[in-house]
């Protein structure tokens, strides 16, 4: 999996290179943005970008998200070259995906593969908010429900991980359709006994919270993700009411029944493996 990082950062350098914007050298301190606080940027990463003065979870990117995850060398990507394509010619779409491409080294905002987890293989997919904030576009609704057919196929569990701002404007009604199409493929994977475990991440909004991302046989949060449909200003302007202190935190939704745990980003792999013990054959807990 390390030669992978390294291809992509060796493409994303070359391509920024060719730009002229050659990336200037690291700062050595960040301020979270949560407690306002000073840290070292090499103890973020030695701490999985997780604040260590207040925890506050850092977004982190799909490809990283998976290394933390998998266990090594059994990362496989599927449909790494499934993209957007402008299905509406949107005024000023293309050239926008170009430069997230360009930026991030991703095809779409959606990463899916094959790997395992304490030797169970699972099929996985994480979202990555770095591209369109994860927004939903076809070739995103495409490659999750590729994904989960996929794992139905291979009698695999599945894991996503979302991260998400929502709809993407620019696909207009196909984005929306990605909604009903990846529930229903979710609902044919259930029905062949399938198990699917869903982490939400900050921030889960819009269309995809309300398909996939809210789906799961057992669902799980980040400490202090944003999750919810529309956000607060909406919602108190259309209802008319002030909403209560925490609405849309994944402690609030713990407490009201949405969530089944909230998991810091430190334990996520082992709890995920260990939930994968218990539901696999023989519901023991030294099944793979
Ligand atoms: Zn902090």
């Amino acid at each position: 999996m390390s030669n992978v990082f390294a291809q992509r950062r060796q493409k994303l350098l070359s391509l920024k290179a060719l730009r002229g914007t050659a990336p200037a050298p690291a700062q050595a301190e960040a301020v979270c943005p949560a407690c306002g606080g000073t840290v070292r940027r090499k103890d973020l990463a030695a701490g999985r970008y997780v604040c260590p003065l207040c925890g506050h979870h850092y977004p982190i990117g799909a490809y990283y998200r998976l290394s933390l995850v998998l266990d090594k060398g059994t990362f496989r990507e599927l449909d790494a070259a499934l993209s957007s394509n402008d299905p509406l010619s949107f005024p000023g779409y293309a050239a926008k995906l170009d430069a997230a491409r360009r930026r991030t080294g991703m095809n779409e905002a959606v990463v899916t593969a094959t790997g395992r987890m304490g030797g169970q293989k699972v099929a996985v997919g994480v979202l990555d908010s770095r591209f369109f904030m994860g927004s939903m576009s076809a070739a995103l609704g495409e490659k999750v429900t590729r994904l989960v057919e996929y794992a139905g196929k291979n009698k695999l569990p599945l894991i996503l991980f979302s991260a998400s701002g929502g709809a993407r404007m620019q696909e207009g009604i196909l984005s929306l359709m990605q909604m009903a199409k990846t529930s229903a493929a979710l609902e044919r994977f259930s029905q062949k006994g399938g198990l699917y475990l869903s982490v939400l991440t900050h921030p889960t909004t819009g269309g995809v919270t309300a398909s996939f991302a809210s789906l799961g046989d057992v669902m799980l949060a980040e400490p202090g993700a944003l999750i919810g449909f529309a956000g607060p200003r909406v919602i108190e302007q259309t209802i008319g009411e002030k909403l209560p202190e925490g609405f849309q935190s994944a402690e609030y939704l713990l407490e009201h029944g949405f969530l089944d745990a909230i998991v810091p980003r430190a334990q996520l792999r082992d709890t995920l493996i260990r939930l994968l013990r218990l539901h696999g054959k023989g519901g023991s807990d030294h099944a793979q």
